[in-house]
């Protein structure tokens, strides 16, 4: 049973063939998915570093130009100072002390309080005048001449470029507020600035601590681009940086100076990647270039994407991790519970098979073996271990049914139909014959599968044996019915059974049918004179007689009733028949019982009529059954007016149907007859 339960698991196990195919698709849209949001949220983050690079490009660039507007209205400021323009014109006229510690003092508040660098007073021709501490001397350099005249030519300020100068250690901003003295040209107020204390930190401004961020101020020169400002990712400090456009490529000053604006992505001075926003003041000629190495600006994002993406991983994971080990779960509670009712079924199956004798077995064809439950085992008489091989049990079939039981389950195994057959084995063990019934339907679940048998089996031997009893009985009791209890021969019934059974052979034969009909004369006295127990006697001994004639297969004797005897004659013509007639007369006679009763002779002695049929002759009915119940009264009413002429004529002979002259047979006139003579 256990081994037959295990087989049921093994086939009832459900097959999981489309899991992996989604567990595949499942996985690889929640990839999908995260790459989607990957791409997009990468998009979104690198939008918003474009977008705020951009923002401090132009916060850096507006404080810039912010302070050189400053610059150039203060610068202005000092040119519209009249009062200032006049003291400069007096102490130039007269040279008085006060007048220049007024001038030194004015100076003195442009660097203190203004923040120059620097604050000279030069004459129209360039020539220093004053600063702050007392009488200067030398001139103007090169660039700032030039710019002197410029500012007295068009009478307002002027400025000098960012540029160096080897009379400063330091990048310088300049600026010449010309002075007028009505419109006489007094000279002008030169103001120094240093950028790296005043201009570049507006360009260090950064929101967030980064090492590769940086501004750099920059300007077109001719076919070339220069750095004002210096690169804080340069190692040292040395002269600006000089790129001529031609060899700049791919460079974010270069592209710049190009007229590229807004953020872009270029590869800088080092050679690193980066990502760039190129702007220009309104009123400069100064451009601004800030940039951030791409690694750097990136790293930030990538890391968070990345960690985004384990998350929706983890998180993805987890869930189907979850759902295999729910769907597990379930799988394995449904299995349990499954499991659980086929042992509920199978014990009550054994229990009702223990109750009706009846095995339970699975036959694979693929193994060409049985597997059975402890009750068919027990029927085949083999051990419990529920295994039977096909060569097991062929060899125990009986010989006198093995190749028809063979062919029966053969029959059912291609047709797929149903079997439903009984046989006798010999058992194994003790080698007894038992009958055994066999239920059974095959199946396949699919090509792939093994063939499966699925039925019961039945020792049925003890209700073989009450069906032969049966049989036999009924036998028997049909017999009965059909026999004579007096004489023990047919009685009417079977007479007029085999009547018209033989009539249908001799329809199909073309052969002749002969019925004999006997009477015992004068048997009423008999009875009167010796009583009626020696009359049955009587009739036993006649019957007695009249068998030991009758020797032919299907020759017939039947007690009509009464003393009433008659002989059914399959293919006997009528002078066969009339020759078995007085044989069958012979045979009475030669009883030789005494009748004392008898008006014609002292013995027993019997009437006969003869009648017989051919069916060539007889015309009977349209239809041939009728014709056979046609032909059967014809038989009878033709032996019966025989033997009516019989008694008519004398009683104690024979008479033929049909014949030319009646036979009047009379023991004393009894001579060999031919059967010529009837015909
Ligand atoms: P017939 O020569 O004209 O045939 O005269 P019969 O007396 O033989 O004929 P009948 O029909 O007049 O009488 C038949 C008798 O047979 C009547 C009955 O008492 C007797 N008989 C019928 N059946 C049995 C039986 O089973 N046993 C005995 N002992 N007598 C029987
Ligand atoms: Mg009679
Ligand atoms: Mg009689």
């Amino acid at each position: 049973m256990k081994m037959l339960s295990a087989v049921l698991h093994q086939r009832m196990r459900p097959r999981a063939w489309w899991l992996l195919p989604a567990v595949a698709l499942l996985l690889g849209g929640i990839g999908w998915g995260v790459y989607a949001i990957y791409q997009k949220r990468e998009q979104r983050y690198r939008h918003q570093i474009e977008s705020s690079l951009q923002a401090v490009n132009q916060l850096q660039l507006r404080a810039a130009s912010d302070w050189r507007a400053r610059r150039q209205s203060e610068a202005v400021a000092l040119s519209q100072d009249s009062l200032f323009a006049q003291a400069v014109a007096r102490w130039r006229a007269a040279g008085s002390p006060d007048g220049e510690v007024l001038l030194r003092e004015r100076l003195r508040i442009l660097v203190e309080q203004q923040r120059y660098t620097a604050a000279y007073l030069v004459d129209a021709q360039g020539r220093l005048l004053l600063d702050s501490e007392g009488v200067a001397t030398g001139g103007l350099p090169g660039p700032e001449q030039e710019a002197l005249q410029r500012a007295l030519a068009q009478a307002q300020p002027e400025i000098v470029e960012l540029h160096r100068d080897p009379s400063f250690a330091f990048p310088v901003l300049g600026l010449l507020a010309p002075l007028f003295d009505g419109s006489t040209p007094l000279g002008a107020v030169w103001l120094v600035i240093d950028a790296r204390t005043a201009l570049f930190p507006l360009l260090e401004t950064w929101p967030d601590h980064s090492s590769t961020t940086e501004s750099v101020l920059v300007q077109r020169e001719g076919d070339a681009v220069v750095t004002l400002s210096p690169l804080r990712l340069r190692s040292e400090e040395r002269e600006p940086l000089r790129l001529p456009l031609a060899e700049g490529g791919r460079d974010p000053m270069a592209l710049a100076a190009e007229g590229v604006r807004g953020a872009f992505y270029a590869s800088d001075y080092r050679g690193q990647d980066v990502l760039a926003v190129a702007s220009a003041a309104p009123d400069a000629p100064w451009l601004l270039v800030s940039k951030i190495d791409v690694a750097e600006a990136f790293t930030d994002a990538q890391r968070r994407e990345w960690l985004m993406l384990s998350l929706f991983v983890s998180l993805g994971l987890l869930s189907l991790g979850s759902a295999v080990v729910f769907w597990q779960w379930r799988a394995w509670r449904r299995e349990r519970a499954l499991k659980g009712e086929l042992e509920r079924n199978l014990r009550w199956l054994e229990n009702a098979q223990k109750a009706a004798s009846v095995g339970y077995f699975l036959y694979d064809a693929g193994d060409e073996a049985f597997i059975m439950s402890r009750m068919a085992s027990t029927i085949f008489g083999l051990p419990a271990d529920g295994r039977m091989t096909l060569r097991q049990w062929v060899s125990m079939l009986h010989p006198d049914e093995r190749a028809q039981t063979l062919q029966i389950h053969g029959r059912a195994m291609a047709q797929r139909t149903l079997l439903r057959t009984q046989y006798r084995i010999r058992r194994a063990g003790d080698a007894q014959e038992r009958w055994i019934e066999v239920w059974g339907e095959y199946s396949q679940a699919s090509d792939a599968e093994p063939l499966l048998m699925t039925g019961t089996v039945q020792d049925i031997t003890e209700r073989k044996q009450t069906e032969e009893q049966l049989t036999r009985y009924r036998t028997a009791l049909e017999a009965q019915v059909r026999l004579d209890p007096l004489t023990q021969v047919a009685n009417r019934l079977a007479l007029d059974e085999a009547v018209t059974h033989e009539w249908s052979r001799a329809l199909r034969e073309g052969a002749a049918l002969a019925l004999l009909m006997i009477d015992v004369d004068h048997f009423k006295a008999y009875n009167d004179y010796y009583g009626h127990v020696a009359g049955d006697q009587c009739l036993q001994r006649v019957t007695v007689a009249l068998s030991s004639v009758l020797g032919r297969a299907g020759d017939l004797l039947a007690r009509y009733g009464g003393e009433e005897f008659a002989v059914l004659l399959p293919g006997a013509d009528a002078p066969s028949a009339l020759s078995v007639a007085l044989r069958l007369e012979e045979a009475v006679r030669a009883l030789a019982l005494e009748h004392r009763g008898s008006e014609c002779c002292g013995n027993v002695t019997v009437s006969m009529g003869v009648a017989s049929l051919q069916p060539a002759q007889y015309a009977g009915g349209d239809g041939q059954a009728r014709a056979g119940v046609d032909a059967a009264q014809a038989l009878f009413q033709q032996a019966d007016a025989a033997l009516y002429t019989a008694k008519q004529t004398g009683r104690n002979r024979v008479v033929l149907y049909g014949a030319d002259c009646m036979a009047a047979l009379h023991p004393s006139e009894w001579a060999p007859l031919t059967p010529a003579r009837f015909q």
